[in-house]
């Protein structure tokens, strides 16, 4: 069986999020992988779009630039070049199985949990991103 060569990690950017990518980094050392990060932001009127009648523009914007600031110091941290980091508005598991495919992928990693918590078995976004999806996926398991 051949060595994974490109691996996805998919960061929320919550606490867990080293622990998710300090997993993938010893498996990419091991391979001989690239490895790649991914944040996705998810748009607020996908949560309060016809319910509130509001323009969410401006926080819109600047939630954007926070998580780019933080997906840039995570990068650094974490030694993930610039041009492995890519920040996508959209729903965290389709933006996930979309960039896995744009770059030819081989791995996904993921946290068991996340932003939203313990409550389930696997998270809802880890839950979604396992199905469908066209690689192996790994999810790391925190929280506990
Ligand atoms: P959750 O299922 O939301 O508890 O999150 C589980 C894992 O899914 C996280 O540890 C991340 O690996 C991934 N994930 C959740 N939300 C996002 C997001 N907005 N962008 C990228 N990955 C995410």
């Amino acid at each position: 069986m051949s060595n994974y060569t490109k691996i996805l990690v998919a960061v929320d950017l919550s606490d867990e999020s080293s622990a998710v990518v300090r997993r993938a980094t010893v498996i990419a050392a091991n391979n001989g992988a690239q490895l790649h990060l991914i944040h996705v932001i998810e748009p607020l009127s996908f949560a309060y779009g016809g319910d509130i009648p509001m323009d969410f523009s401006g926080i819109q914007d600047e939630i954007q630039q926070q998580a780019s600031s933080q997906l840039k110091r995570f990068g650094e941290t974490h030694d993930i070049s610039e041009d492995n980091q890519h920040i996508i508005l959209g729903r965290p598991e389709v933006e996930v199985h979309g960039k896995a495919q744009e770059l030819g992928a081989d791995l996904i990693v993921i946290g068991s949990h996340g932003r939203h918590g313990l409550a389930l078995l696997l998270g809802s976004t880890a839950n979604g991103v396992l199905h469908g999806a066209q690689c192996d996926v790994l999810a790391v398991r925190v929280g506990d």
